[in-house]
């Protein structure tokens, strides 16, 4: 059954990549479940889950509850998931994957994709606290396990996260599927131009995630810049009729770029997907890009010292 006319981006192979998914990261399992329900009933088709969310099982029931209800068929909805760090062995892709699929309640996830590429030791402490909880394991042949869940009919698209040009151009280099996207943190704090330029050069579709600058997550520092609370993105919000967040995801949808906001509150929910109506101009592309300041919000700085960490470059 269709939900809103999103509009599609295909990945090699032909697969229809819906240009606006719901986060989950975050979304506690108690409320996330509404949270996913809400969203399909809105009109997401597209939802980005991740092992290391806690919340796969929850969000697996809510769209096995929307087939239920007859809402949608399990092939109208594109469901993104992760591989953990702590699952880079090659070795250990498969147990990782199913364990997300098992969770899911899913037989197979329409994208892949390695969540960073840092590899953690192998076994239940999934979080590093220091160095010697660092692995070795390459992430060229992480993904090559990967190319064999393709091949298997496991999981429809592969990809990347967190991955920087350099380690991009590696895993373009050395495997036999392309990766499919590159998710990324993208927002005018983070423009990331060169990223993005070398993403799309090699058709490498990439994804935004932290879109609004994940002012919740529980980090957050007290007193740190809003993206959302920019007077430019204000300024533009007011010019266009549209609220701050809907602006900061045309900000992407304008430029080509998938984009995957997280809420739990209904009529946000809604209100990030009513971003169809309008588009904005160049000077406002311009404007919010202008803001840039190589600001993170999500850094992963409990790996900084990895061999992989993946911002030590700018690209
Ligand atoms: P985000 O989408 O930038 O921001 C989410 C926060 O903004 C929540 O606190 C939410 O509050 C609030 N919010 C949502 N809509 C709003 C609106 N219209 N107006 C005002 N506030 C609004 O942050 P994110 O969760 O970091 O990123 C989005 C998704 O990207 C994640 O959920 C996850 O799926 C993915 N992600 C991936 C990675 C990775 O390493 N690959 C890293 C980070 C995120 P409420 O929920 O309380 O409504």
């Amino acid at each position: 059954m269709a939900g809103v006319a999103v509009p599609i981006v295909e990945l090699t192979g032909g697969v229809k990549f819906p240009m606006i998914g719901f986060g989950t990261w975050q979304s506690a399992p108690d409320v996330v479940g509404n949270a996913v329900r809400t969203a399909i009933d809105a009109g997401y088709r597209h939802i980005d889950c991740a092992w290391n969310y806690f919340n796969e099982k929850e969000v697996g029931q809510a769209i096995k509850d929307k087939i239920a209800e007859g809402k949608i068929k399990r092939e109208d909805v594109f469901i993104t998931t992760k591989l953990w760090c702590t699952y880079h062995r090659p070795e250990d892709v498969k147990r990782g994957f199913q364990e997300s699929l098992n969770d899911l309640g899913l037989d197979y996830i329409d994208l892949f994709l390695i969540h960073g590429p840092p590899a953690f030791k192998p076994g239940p402490k999934w979080f590093p606290t220091d160095d010697s909880d660092f692995d070795d394991a390459d992430y060229v042949d992480t993904f090559k396990a990967m190319e064999s869940l393709v091949d298997e009919g496991l999981c429809r698209a592969i990809g990347l996260s967190n991955f920087n040009t350099q380690q991009l151009g590696r895993v373009l280099q050395n495997c036999r599927i392309k990766p499919a996207v590159n998710q990324v943190e993208l927002h005018p704090y983070l423009v990331q131009q060169k990223l993005v330029d070398y993403c799309k050069s090699k058709n490498v579709v990439i994804t935004a995630y932290s879109p609004l600058g994940s002012p919740g997550r529980d980090f957050a520092q007290p007193g740190e810049a809003r993206v959302l609370e920019d007077p430019v993105v204000l300024d533009i919000a007011k010019n266009h009729g549209k609220t701050p967040a809907q602006v900061l995801l045309r900000y992407h949808l304008d430029r080509g770029i998938v984009v995957i906001p997280k809420s739990v509150t209904p009529s946000r929910i809604k209100e990030n997907l009513q971003v169809l109506d309008f588009s904005l101009t160049a000077d406002d592309i311009k404007t919010l890009g202008s803001l840039d300041r190589k600001n993170r919000y999500v850094d992963w700085s409990f790996c900084k010292t990895h061999k992989y960490f993946p911002f030590n470059d700018s690209a």
